[in-house]
């Protein structure tokens, strides 16, 4: 309830209409500003979401390729401690007196290469078991190969370096050095002695094409590479996938671009990510060889799917903005469309002023508030003078420029929140809220005054003069607006019977009890 005396002021002073008028196109462009927010705000969502989906797909690869890391480094020593079992048991069951025999001796080469043959046989993976004396001489193998010697030396030289640590070494050994021309690892161990000098030792090897074809049982995803490496860089395998045909010299380049190298010798250290040049790669230092694996994704291949989705996401938010400026200018036209209609409806096709059925329908409400809120309400009759002798004299569609003009002035005259309606012919009424007696009387007195001042000039060049007649009725109690309608009526008719071109007031009337 104490709302409504400021209702009541917003609805019947100017910037209360214009406020309503504005506010009735307004809305539903706020709504649909507000839908078209909410859009964008959604939208907002979905790409935030979207963004973050990406990071866990790369985080989910990263864990990924760290753990297949460990277990192709889990792998790597399984080889390298068969190895280091089988040169262990073998030098287990040597005489030490056997290794500083400085020439080969077929009695030696005779007591071991049984031994060695069998003991190679029980590990399928694992070839060419030798032993070498301390001149770098191999005095037992497996088979008796004649190409041994090359890689022996070689290899003994390493194994000299090496002089006094018993622990397994590994080493990448070149086809030129190799048996049967193959690239081989190399494992080797030196015979332990007393006062840690070097007194030759055993050593086997593993196929370089048998870890190229076991590596490749690791591959889980078409879209990686798997990469093993010795501490020193050197290559040892590399197995890619079809959606990722990256070669190993590429691994090995992204490599020391983008780590720091050491790192990797650092046994123990955890696995290392990095992601660059639409690369995603994970480097794993494996347990117990010398060496690291490196496990790489393309990250366009892993990211797909997920650009797949961003497109459809994207399509699908402008089809939906799109249709919603679509919907927001249809919707603007229809309203248009209906003030269009709804102005036809409610006002004089000629003069724009209100209709006589739509000034009564507002009328009667403007009445009715009066009544309920005990406020003034005031009404004028206006009537052209003469104006039949108008159309006479300058025709019809003179007469009509005439209506229109006079239709101007009365609205020029009065607020805006006052309702200016041609009731028929030359006969217009105005409705003022909010307006007593005397107030009404002195807006009449302007009116009639400014109409009869107003030469009206036709587009022949004619000037033209027009007076009205004006009744002034406030509305009293318990009247309706036909009664108010009747007593300005008369109060009109008095001012035509006085002399024209004046305003007379209704008097008010009380009904006697009889
Ligand atoms: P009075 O001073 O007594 O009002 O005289 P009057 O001639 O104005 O009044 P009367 O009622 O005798 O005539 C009204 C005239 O208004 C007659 C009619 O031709 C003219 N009129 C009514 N409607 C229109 C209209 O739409 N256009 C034109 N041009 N004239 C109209
Ligand atoms: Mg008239
Ligand atoms: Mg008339």
């Amino acid at each position: 309830m104490a709302l409504r005396p400021r209702m009541h002021f917003l609805l019947h002073s100017e910037a209360g209409v214009r406020l309503h008028r504005g506010m009735k196109r307004y809305t539903p462009i706020a709504a649909y500003t507000l839908v078209v927010l909410a859009f964008a705000l959604i939208a907002v969502w979905l790409a935030l979401d979207l963004q973050k989906e990406r990071q866990r797909l790369i985080d989910a690869t990263t864990t990924t390729s760290q753990q297949q890391g460990k277990l192709v480094g889990k792998g790597l020593s399984i080889f390298h401690t068969t190895a280091n079992h089988l040169l262990n048991d073998v030098l287990g069951r040597t005489y030490p007196d056997d290794f500083i025999v400085p020439a080969p001796n077929p009695l030696i080469w005779a007591r071991y290469s049984g031994l060695l043959a069998e003991r190679v046989r029980d590990t399928p993976f694992l070839h060419s078991l030798a032993l070498y004396n301390e001149n770098c001489v191999f005095m037992a193998s497996d088979t008796p190969e004649p190409t041994l010697k090359a890689r022996t030396l070689q290899q003994c030289d390493a194994a000299r370096k090496q002089a006094g640590s018993s622990k397994l070494q590994v080493r990448y050994i070149t086809s030129a050095y190799a048996l049967l021309g193959k690239p081989v690892l190399a494992f080797y161990r030196n015979t332990p002695t007393l006062d840690n000098s070097f007194a030759g030792g055993a050593t086997t090897t593993l196929d370089i094409a048998h870890l190229q074809s076991w590596l490749h049982e690791y591959m889980l995803d078409d879209n990686e590479s798997l990469t093993i490496f010795l501490e020193d860089g050197q290559l040892l395998a590399h197995a890619a996938g079809t959606a990722n045909p990256l070669s190993a010299l590429s691994v090995q380049q992204n490599l020391r671009q983008n780590m720091a190298l050491p790192f990797y010798q650092q046994a123990g250290q955890e696995p290392r990510t990095v992601q660059q040049g639409g690369l995603l790669m994970s480097v794993t230092m494996a347990d117990d060889f010398p060496g690291y694996v490196v496990v790489s994704f393309g990250t366009s291949g892993l990211l797909k799917d997920w650009r797949a989705h961003a497109w459809q996401l994207s399509m699908f938010l402008l089809m939906l903005f799109a249709v919603s400026l679509f919907c927001t200018s249809a919707y603007l036209k229809l309203l248009d469309e209906r003030e269009k209609l709804e102005k036809l409806a409610t006002t004089d096709a000629l003069t724009g002023a209100l209709n006589r059925r739509s000034f009564t329908e507002r009328g009667q409400a403007e009445t009715e508030r009066a009544h309920r809120y005990a406020r003034p309400l005031s009404l004028m009759m206006v009537d052209a003078d003469h104006f039949k002798k108008i159309n006479d004299r300058w025709g019809h569609g003179t007469g009509d420029s005439v209506l229109i003009g006079l239709s101007k002035i009365l609205q020029r005259s009065v607020r805006q929140t006052d309702l200016v309606a041609r009731m028929g012919g030359e006969e217009f009424a105005i409705l003022l809220p909010e307006t007593p007696p005397e107030q009404a009387l002195s807006i009449a007195e302007r009116l009639k005054d400014t109409v009869f001042s107003t030469v009206m000039t036709t587009c022949e060049q004619h000037d033209i003069r027009v007076t009205v007649s004006v009744g002034v009725a406030t509305l009293q109690e318990g009247e309706t607006l036909d009664d108010l309608l009747a007593r300005a009526d008369q109060a009109c008719y008095a001012s035509k019977t006085g002399g024209r071109n004046q305003v007379n007031t209704a008097p008010l009337t009380m009904a006697l009890a009889c």
